[in-house]
């Protein structure tokens, strides 16, 4: 199965051309059609598996046609991830993917000042990357609002979990909307993980590389 052979939109095929993936990887392959069907997904998967385009990929066609349509109204996709580093990566990947579409990524993290990571979702943006702690900070604040949410990601929970985001994580979920798609990974699994993962996801297609 190649990509050309899926049901995604010309506008991520381009991409996906563009970056030189011709096939979908493993996860990709067992990722991408559950998620376009709207299922919620567990997947064990280590980085370097390509999990970043096994969710990047439904995610940024799902919503490349509803922007089409009408300009964004609100965050559609949050993605929680554990690290700076790997919330620039993320965000990345999506803005690579997602090039030749209307639909508008950003990111925000920890350790540097809100301003400017304000000032820029003030301008209307589609999907967020962020860390959980400065997510509930702003959201607090009232400057991000979770209510549009269709689809939550999570992506390294095991990491998010050591490094102690369980409270930040439990309290925003109170705030996206009950009825979404939430897609959760992790390298690792183990009972706490176990616990906050079927806490969050309902009928899960559950996946394993
Ligand atoms: P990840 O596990 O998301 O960190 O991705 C690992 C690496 O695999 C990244 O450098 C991607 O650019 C690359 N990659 C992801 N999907 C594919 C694919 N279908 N074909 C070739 N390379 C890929």
């Amino acid at each position: 199965m190649k990509f050309e052979d899926y049901r995604i939109s010309d506008e991520i095929k381009k991409s996906l051309d563009k970056l030189g993936f011709r096939k979908p990887t493993d996860i990709q392959f067992k990722a991408i059609p559950p998620i376009m069907k709207g299922e919620d997904v567990l997947a064990i998967a280590q980085t370097g598996t390509g999990k970043t385009a096994a969710f990047a990929i439904p995610v940024l066609d799902k919503l490349q046609y509803q922007i089409n349509r009408r300009r964004s109204d609100g965050i559609k996709c949050v993605v929680m991830v554990p690290t700076r580093e790997l919330a620039l990566q993320i965000t990345e990947v999506f803005e690579q993917l997602g090039r030749h579409t209307r639909v508008k990524t950003f990111c925000v993290f920890g350790g540097v000042e809100q301003g400017p990571q304000i000032a820029k979702l003030e301008a209307g943006i589609d999907i967020l990357v962020a860390t959980p702690g400065r997510l509930f900070d702003l959201v607090s604040q009232g400057y991000i609002r979770l209510e549009r949410v269709e689809t939550l990601v999570l992506d390294e929970a095991d990491h998010m979990l050591d490094l102690g985001f369980i409270h930040d994580i439990r309290q925003l979920i109170t705030k996206l909307p009950r009825k979404r798609q939430t897609l959760f990974f992790s390298a690792t699994i183990n009972e706490k993980i176990k616990e906050l993962a079927y806490s969050l996801v309902n009928k899960p297609v559950r996946i394993q590389i």
